[in-house]
């Protein structure tokens, strides 16, 4: 028996399926997985992790994973050498380069790979290629909650840890679905509310599990978030119940703010949001009531045309109440891959360097080009939306894109897939065969974090080694390996030999990480950025000031941008988003076995009264129109939703096809993350069951 046990293997790991960073480790016996084991020492879950976390891992020995590079001949691809591949890449983007101008080609970086990866590749794009055009997938979800915290509070990241929101004495969620796409998290707080009667209000317009569980829940008509918020806002002000010492010692444009909410009325709300004047005034009085508050967001405020400004409006409200800088208080948008605050965090941003630094600023540049050797780009780059419409009009002539399915989720897919097809060159880095790979060049194989070494940041902005357990499978290589290889063919000369030196680097230039090592990141242990020299980090962020002028925070008027409406025959809303077994698009978990049995297919959720209206049972087939495209779905019937509106999954499997075909390309006007929660869809029964 010992013998046997010598031969399996433990290796700490962390999670890839969402923002909340659980860690574990993987039991190995050669490439078998043994099991997934818990350890009271992870610093976020201890011994909880969900569905995903414990069963979503067959995907590493898939047979569909890539294994050797692919080159497009005509219309067919053909396995190529990894030298073969490389050549042909570094060719053709130096040549594109040199004939149109650096800033041809687009760079779109990957939210599921790790820290080190996103350094290395917006390293590339600026560094090795000249240009800003860098960019990743946070674009499609937080962009526009980053962008409403840097202006209000200074840092694009969760104010505080799990521990401060589960300490909290209430927890506002908006828009945002955590029992199945952040479990851990809600769990912790089902717990806190065991332990403490905190008390939780949902706003959203689906009941989800959450919203069932809630001490109040408010549903809002669509994308009139903002109005609610600054209706609340007013009202607490209205009645002296604002936290006048926080507000003069540690806030700007008090005066302005406040003269702008003056149309917010309730009146004003009530007719807009379809909340009473009774559920406002509740709202007001649970938070006055409360010494520590809490909000939580993500895609239901974030995908939505006015996404920067209702976040900035959920800012405002915990300033107005003095709700941050303490523990148990706060803003907290929750990240949805698994690295997505990292990918920002390490510069695959067009207007940030590494640790949220300007490219604009001269003192910044010189810093990077000092290290680098280079001279670096001094305007912003295109962002996702700008190389997506740069295809279209024959300006972006390359895109190099890992770790990412674009075709399947951007919005309005149709459109991109059209950009696709202009490019002059096209690589697609991933780990399988993906929709996006179809429209490739040159497809490289990649491996996921299974069979590399790395670090991922969750959502609280902590720090987390993963390790190494299987050798890449065939000739897949780690991310950071492909790209560095890429850098080579195309004049760098870089000899990284292990993440480890990447990270050491890139805390040598940017502030924010000065104190991160892998020494300090050794077994279970994290470090939650800023991280100073010393190696000291920041759980909780504002305890004594802002990361603004003065060190103040700022109140920002805001604005409603009514949603986009598609027109009168598209008379039904179509709301999409996750649901527990499945991550995202589903290109992962629909290679495991037990998560396809739990759930084997996507599908459309109709209210009673709709189902009843169009004749709809559960299993009924329906088409689904809009202005961009046109989707087949069976259906449940649900009280989770109510009158016209629908909610789709937005995962998909093979012939299915995905609710980006019905998305526009209407985008948040400061971030141009796209509307993807603002659907007008029409609905045609095409068989019963
Ligand atoms: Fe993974 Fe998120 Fe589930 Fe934790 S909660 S196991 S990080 S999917």
């Amino acid at each position: 028996a010992s013998m046997r046990k010598a031969r399996i293997k433990r290796t700490k790991t962390v999670c890839t399926y969402c923002g909340v960073g659980c860690s574990f480790e993987v039991w190995t016996k050669g490439r078998e997985i043994l099991k997934i084991q818990t350890d009271t020492e992870a610093p976020v879950n201890g011994v909880s992790t969900c569905v995903k976390g414990k069963w979503g891992w067959d995907f590493v020995n898939s047979e569909e994973r890539l294994t050797k590079p692919l080159i497009r001949k005509g219309n067919e691809f053909v396995e190529s050498t990894w030298e073969e591949a490389l050549d042909l890449i570094g060719e053709k983007l130096g040549h594109i380069k040199r004939k149109y101008g650096p800033d041809s080609i687009g760079y779109i970086a990957s939210s599921k790979c790790s820290n080190e990866e996103n350094y290395l590749f917006q390293k590339l794009a600026r560094a090795v290629m000249g240009t800003n055009n860098v960019d990743n997938c946070s674009r499609y979800c937080q962009s526009p909650a980053t962008a409403g915290l840097m202006r209000t509070v200074g840092l694009g990241g969760d104010s505080g840890t799990i521990k401060d929101i589960m300490s909290s004495e209430l927890i506002i969620i908006i828009g945002a679905n955590p029992a199945e796409s952040h479990p851990v998290l809600a769990t912790r707080i089902k717990r806190a509310r065991k332990l403490h009667g905190q008390k939780l209000i949902v706003a959203d317009i689906r009941e989800n599990e959450m919203a069932q569980r809630a001490d109040f829940f408010i549903h809002p008509k669509p994308s009139t978030d903002l109005i609610w918020l600054s209706a609340v806002t007013k009202y607490i002000l209205d009645q002296g119940w604002e936290d006048k010492d926080f507000l003069k010692n540690r806030v700007n444009d008090f005066e302005k703010y406040v003269a702008s909410l003056e149309k917010f009325t309730l009146g004003y709300a009530v007719e807009k949001t379809g909340l009473t004047e009774e559920e406002l005034v509740r709202l007001a009085t649970m938070i006055h009531s409360a010494k520590s508050v809490c909000a939580l967001w993500a895609m239901g405020i974030t995908q939505h045309m006015g996404a920067t400004e209702t976040s900035t409006a959920i800012c405002n409200l915990l300033l107005i109440t003095g709700n941050f800088g303490r523990s148990g208080t706060g803003a907290y948008p929750l990240r949805g891959h698994n690295n997505v605050q990292g990918a920002c965090d390490f510069g695959t941003m067009p207007a940030w360097m590494p640790g949220y630094e300007p490219v604009q600023d001269p003192q910044v540049r010189e810093r990077y080009e000092e290290a680098w050797g280079v001279k670096l780009p001094e305007e912003p780059g295109m962002d996702n939306h700008h190389m997506v419409e740069g295809m279209d009009k024959g300006k972006l002539k390359a895109l190099y894109l890992f770790g990412e399915d674009m075709a399947l989720v951007d919005a309005n897919s149709n459109h991109v897939e059209a950009g696709f097809e202009r490019l002059e060159f096209f690589v697609v880095q991933d780990i399988f065969f993906s929709r996006t790979a179809q429209f490739a060049d040159v497809v490289l194989p990649a491996a996921p974090s299974l069979e590399k070494d790395g670090t991922f940041t969750n959502t609280e902005r902590r720090i987390q080694r993963f390790h190494k357990v299987f050798e890449p499978l065939g000739e897949s290589k780690p991310d950071w390996e492909i790209i560095k290889e890429v850098a080579n063919r195309l004049g760098a000369n870089w000899n990284y030999k292990h993440p480890s030196e990447i990270m050491d680097e890139a805390a040598s230039l940017a502030p924010l990480f000065a104190g991160v090592s892998y020494e300090r990141l050794e077994r279970w242990n994290s470090q939650l950025w800023p991280v100073s020299k010393n190696g000291k980090d920041t759980p909780l962020l504002y305890t004594e000031r802002f990361s603004l002028p003065q060190g103040k925070a700022r109140l920002v008027p805001v604005d409603w941008t009514p949603p986009f409406v598609a027109g009168e025959e598209y008379d039904l809303h179509l709301n999409n988003g996750r649901l527990l077994e499945h991550f995202h698009e589903g290109n992962m978990t629909y290679q495991s076995e037990g998560l396809i049995h739990k759930v084997p297919h996507p599908w459309l959720e109709v209210s009673p009264e709709l189902a009843h209206e169009r004749n709809l049972e559960d299993g009924s087939l329906v088409g689904l129109t809009s202005p961009y495209g046109h989707v087949e779905v069976r259906v449940i019937v649900t009280d989770r939703v109510k009158g016209k509106e629908l909610y789709l999954t937005m995962n998909t499997r093979e012939e299915i096809e995905a609710v980006n075909r019905l998305t526009s390309s209407y985008h948040d006007t400061v971030t141009h993350t796209p509307a993807y929660k603002e659907a007008g869809v029409k609905m045609e029964l095409l068989e019963t069951k």
